[in-house]
């Protein structure tokens, strides 16, 4: 299917309020122009190198967010190159991101992630860890705090991801209701292509698309 056809059809079925990333990990700028071209606003990028030769290349304004892992020692180049981050999975990058951002003079929208699957191999706070984290982050001044994500594991049954999804939801009520100075929970970032009605459904009010806005992804 042609890229603006699959970024329409997926913008009439997602409800307003939800906030699409087109997740263009191994994307052309080509492919990436025709996303935004049919209406795409937020760009999600997992590597530091490519999103830094990506927004080189794509001349249509959008709002680039980091959703990979991000090395501390890479924090700098992140910055020039993207606009958010959504990834802030240690109070080490955290701090890091700060002290860049008031290098640069300018205030950082991040997410916080969460491992909401508790796996071994995935970066992130512990659901149970979070709170602790953030309420150390409001003291970070050239960091605004927006909201969390989560990936989750991954299942072929998108019903399997919901108990993650539903986690996720309660820690993010629950640092609303904390009401820390300085920090907005208004973005719940959680599902990718094969869960996002469900996470929608629990609360999403951002989601992460590659594959079915792209296609299959390039090996
Ligand atoms: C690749 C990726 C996605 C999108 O995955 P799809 O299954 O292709 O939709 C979402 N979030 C992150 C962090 C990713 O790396």
């Amino acid at each position: 299917m042609k890229i603006s056809q699959a970024v329409q059809d997926v913008l009439e079925v997602v409800p307003d309020h939800v906030t699409v990333v087109a997740a263009a990990k191994h994307r052309t700028p080509a492919e990436i122009e025709e996303a935004i071209g049919a209406g795409i606003r937020h760009i999600g990028q997992n590597y530091v190198q490519e999103a830094e030769d990506l927004r080189r290349a794509v001349k249509t304004e959008a709002v680039w967010h980091l959703i990979g892992h991000l090395q501390r020692n890479k924090a700098r180049r992140a910055l020039a190159s993207c606009d958010w981050i959504d990834s802030i999975d240690s109070l080490r990058l955290a701090r890091r991101v700060e002290a860049i951002a008031a290098d640069m003079d300018r205030v950082v929208p991040v997410l916080v992630e969460i491992n909401s699957g508790r796996e071994a191999n995935k970066t992130g706070f512990l659901p149970e860890d979070v709170e602790e984290a953030v309420r150390k982050m409001v003291d970070l001044p050239h960091i605004q705090v927006k909201g969390v994500m989560t990936m989750g594991p991954r299942f072929g049954n998108p019903e399997d991801s919901r108990p993650y999804f539903v986690e996720t939801r309660r820690v993010f009520e629950r640092l609303g209701a904390a009401q820390l100075a300085h920090v907005r929970m208004e973005i719940l970032s959680m599902g990718m292509s094969n869960s996002y009605r469900v996470a929608i459904e629990e609360g999403a009010n951002m989601v992460r698309l590659g594959t079915v806005l792209f296609g299959a992804r390039p090996a």
